[in-house]
């Protein structure tokens, strides 16, 4: 008999991932702690590209609340303007997504059990004759449970929503980049034209507390012209992980998404790469089961597609989140001179930095 693949967690990478496996006849289990999928997804943020949709291959179309073809970069005293002359992203509503991704994966004939919290004791039963994949998020029960080298660098985030705020372009979102945030941005993302959300990433090791800074970043003039006359509507603080892990197979066990922290640290978006690494998981699983081919491929492969641009996002981000107010007024000023507004509004790639850089050799060859 073959194996069976128990997937630990009901976010979208995990759902991705067994609508991979059940469309080739793979029995599948994904168990979920949460009442129901998409539970609480909405302590995060949903803005994904249009290009990283399309290769997730999940219909997404129930879930947008917005679409994105600008973005205002603010830097010291200085800001740069990209708009592009189509929408380049999707604000998507977290929970519906998370509805939509599970839909297909039943469709394909994949189980999914709600209320199932996984703790130490059934995942110590599982992985004797099973494939266990932790795609149990950003605090990884798999993880530590199997004994998984460690993340210790992490964002900490709080983010809200107001109604009835000033917006003035509904199709373009602002990230602060020398604001009250530590190592990280604080946004602003108009959700439709009163609804707005705004957040914050403050680095975990400065050790203040993400609400505070919160309320520090809102004060701005920005933002607080846009919240002059509006209500918040809710909060909520979340992690995002900053590093991918040193490993993601031991044995039978598997990491995927924010488990593995396949995340881009530029941004904290995880969806796109958690997704397309889960795609690849799906390959080696099959691969295995089917052929017996070792499920260490599995990282070996992620690495070789995504490793790159992944390592892109943590040097982008090494660099920026290390410079103060008036470093970042010169290198925006620079930029602005140097055409990054135009370059970026027709070239720029929220997912993957090596693209642009290749844009950018070719344009000055
Ligand atoms: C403020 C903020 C903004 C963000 N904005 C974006 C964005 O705009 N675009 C983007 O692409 N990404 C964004 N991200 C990141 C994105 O939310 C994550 O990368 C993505 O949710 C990872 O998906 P996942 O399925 O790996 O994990 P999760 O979405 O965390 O899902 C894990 C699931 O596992 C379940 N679970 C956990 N432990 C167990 C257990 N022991 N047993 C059973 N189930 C368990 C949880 O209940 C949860 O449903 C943001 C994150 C934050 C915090």
């Amino acid at each position: 008999m073959e194996k069976e693949v128990v997937i630990v967690g009901g976010g979208v990478v995990g759902l991705v991932l067994a609508k991979e496996l059940a469309k080739d006849g793979i029995n599948v289990t994904v168990h979920e702690a949460k009442r129901s999928v998409g539970e609480g997804a909405d302590k995060a943020s949903g803005i994904l590209s249009v290009g990283g949709l399309k290769e997730i291959g999940v219909d997404y179309r129930g879930a947008v609340l917005n679409s994105l073809d600008g973005a205002v970069l603010y830097g010291g005293d200085q800001r740069l303007r990209i708009k592009a002359k189509e929408p380049k992203a999707y604000v998507l509503d977290r929970e519906i997504f998370g509805m939509l991704c599970a839909r297909e994966a039943q469709a394909a004939g994949a189980k999914i059990v709600t209320n199932s919290m996984m703790g130490k004791e059934q995942l110590s039963s599982l992985e004797k004759d099973n494939i266990v994949v932790g795609a149990d998020g950003v605090v990884s029960t798999v993880a530590s449970h199997f004994g998984f080298p460690k993340i210790d660098d992490y964002i900490l985030t709080y983010k809200a929503e107001f109604s009835n705020a000033k917006i003035e372009d509904v199709h373009s979102c602002n990230l602060f980049f020398s604001d009250a945030p530590r190592k990280f941005f604080g946004w602003t993302v108009p959700y439709s034209q009163s609804i707005l959300e705004v957040g914050i990433g403050e680095w975990m090791h400065s050790r203040r507390n993400s609400l505070a800074v919160f309320n520090t970043f809102i004060k701005n003039d920005i933002v607080r012209k846009s919240l002059l006359s509006s209500s918040k509507i809710s909060g909520r603080a979340s992690l995002i992980p900053l590093q991918t892990r040193k490993t993601t197979v031991k044995g039978n066990v598997l990491l995927v998404g924010d488990a593995a922290g396949q995340v881009k640290a530029t941004t904290g978006g995880g969806i796109v790469f958690g997704s397309l690494c889960a795609k690849t998981a799906a390959e080696a699983i099959k691969n295995h089961i089917r052929r017996g081919a070792p499920l260490s491929l599995y990282e070996k492969a992620w690495r070789k597609r995504y490793g790159l641009d992944l390592s892109l996002h943590k040097f982008i981000h090494s660099y920026y989140s290390n410079i103060g107010s008036r470093a970042a007024s010169f290198i925006f000023r620079f930029a602005k001179l140097a055409g990054a507004e135009s370059f970026l509004s027709e070239y720029g790639d929220m997912d993957r930095p090596s693209v642009v850089v290749k844009r950018l050799l070719i344009r000055q060859k």
